[in-house]
C-alpha cells in the first residue's frame, strides 16, 4: 500500500519548527511534487477559549493559526487539503486544550497524550524532584521574607527538572516504569475526558503518536515500550475503538524507536490497536519541507501491520494506493 496522505505536519506557525522555508504554500507545492492526494496541516494549537494554557502555547491559538487557510485557496489541483490541529491534553489536570466551539474551526483533530516532556502538565515530575523543589521553596521563603507566597512558589516552579536533578541524592523511582505508567494513565484518562468525548462525536479525531514517549532518548524507546503489556494495550485501544477514535501511525515516532521494523515495539503496539478494532491515519510529524518525504516509509509500516483500506479512518481511506 502506498500512503498518499499526510495529516500530521507543522509549519512555521508551530514554535518548534525551525525550517524558515516551511510556509503553508511551500508544503502544498512539495506535497503536489510528491504525488500526494491529501494534505492536512496540524500545528500545535491551544484553543484560547480554554483557560490554563502554558506559556509555550500563548501564541499558538486558533485565531492566529487560521492564517494558513489563505494559502489553502491556492492549493495545487488534485491535492485535497484539510485544516487540522495537534491540540494538547494535560493529563495532570485532566484538561483538553480544545473546546467544542473551538473544534468547529477544524476539519479534524490530532490529540496527543504523551508529550511527557511537559512535566507537571502531561506527566508529574519524579517524586524526588517534587521533594527537591519543595526544599528549594522553603529556602527561598526563608531567604526572602518580603516576597509573597505566590512569588516564592513561582520562583521555585521556574526551575526545570534538569536544574533540580543534581540536588537529588538518589533517584529511587524506577524511571522506565514510572514514565510508562504515566503514559498509560494519560491515555486512559483522555478516553474518559468529557470534552474529548464530545469532540469525538463531532469530527474525525486521531490520537497523535500513541504511546510514543516524547522526551525519552530515542535509543531507549524500544526498551521503555517493552514494559507495556498486551493486556494494557488491548484495554486502551478497545476504549478508543468504542469511541471511534483513530490511532495515528506517526512515521517519525516509529522510526525513532527503530528504523528496522523487525525489532520495533511500535509494530506490536499498532498490531494490538488493529486487533482491538481501531482505524488508522498516517502522518510524518514533519517540521520541515524536506521532512514531508518521510511519508515514503508509510507503505513499509502498512505492510508490516498487514493494513488494508478498511483499516484506515474514513477521512484518509481514499488517499492510499493499493
Ligand atoms: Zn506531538
Ligand atoms: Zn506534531
Amino acid at each position: 500500500m502506498k500512503i498518499l496522505h499526510d495529516i500530521h505536519t507543522h509549519n512555521l506557525f508551530s514554535s518548534c519548527c525551525t525550517d524558515y522555508t516551511a510556509s503553508t504554500d511551500a508544503y502544498l507545492q512539495k506535497e503536489a511534487a510528491l504525488g500526494m492526494r491529501l494534505f492536512g496541516l496540524s500545528n500545535h494549537i491551544w484553543d484560547e477559549r480554554v483557560k490554563g494554557m502554558s506559556y509555550w502555547y500563548r501564541t499558538q491559538t486558533i485565531a492566529r493559526a487560521e492564517e494558513a487557510k489563505n494559502a489553502f485557496a491556492h492549493a495545487p489541483a488534485g491535492l485535497r487539503v484539510l485544516f487540522g490541529a495537534e491540540t494538547e491534553y494535560y493529563a495532570c489536570r485532566d484538561l483538553l486544550g480544545m473546546s467544542e466551539e473551538g473544534a468547529a474551526h477544524f476539519d479534524y483533530l490530532l490529540v496527543p497524550h504523551s508529550h511527557l516532556h511537559m512535566r507537571n502538565e502531561v506527566m508529574w515530575e519524579f517524586p524526588e524532584v517534587i521533594e527537591a523543589r519543595g526544599a528549594i521553596r522553603e529556602r527561598l521563603r526563608a531567604a526572602f521574607p518580603e516576597l509573597s507566597d505566590k512569588q516564592v512558589t513561582a520562583m521555585a516552579a521556574a526551575l526545570k527538572e534538569p536544574d533540580l536533578l543534581p540536588l537529588v541524592p538518589e533517584l529511587r523511582t524506577e524511571a522506565h516504569a514510572y514514565i510508562v505508567k504515566a503514559m498509560t494513565d494519560s491515555f486512559l484518562s483522555l478516553m474518559e475526558n468529557a470534552a474529548f468525548r464530545k469532540i469525538c462525536g463531532r469530527l474525525p479525531v486521531s490520537v497523535a503518536h500513541p504511546f510514543s514517549p516524547c522526551g525519552v532518548p530515542h535509543a531507549e524507546k524500544n526498551d521503555y515500550l517493552k514494559l507495556l503489556t498486551d493486556d494494557v494495550l488491548t484495554d486502551c485501544f478497545s476504549r478508543a475503538a468504542a469511541l471511534g477514535v483513530a490511532m495515528e501511525i506517526n512515521i517519525s515516532a516509529v522510526r525513532e524507536v527503530n528504523p528496522d521494523l523487525s525489532d520495533n515495539q511500535m509494530i506490536r503496539i499498532f498490531t494490538r490497536a488493529k486487533e482491538a478494532g481501531c482505524r488508522f491515519t498516517f502522518g510524518t510529524d514533519s517540521h520541515s519541507v524536506k521532512g514531508l518525504e518521510l511519508i515514503s516509509f508509510g507503505g513499509e509500516i502498512a505492510q508490516a501491520l498487514g493494513l488494508g483500506r478498511s483499516d484506515l479512518s474514513e477521512l484518509v481511506a481514499d488517499a492510499v494506493e493499493l
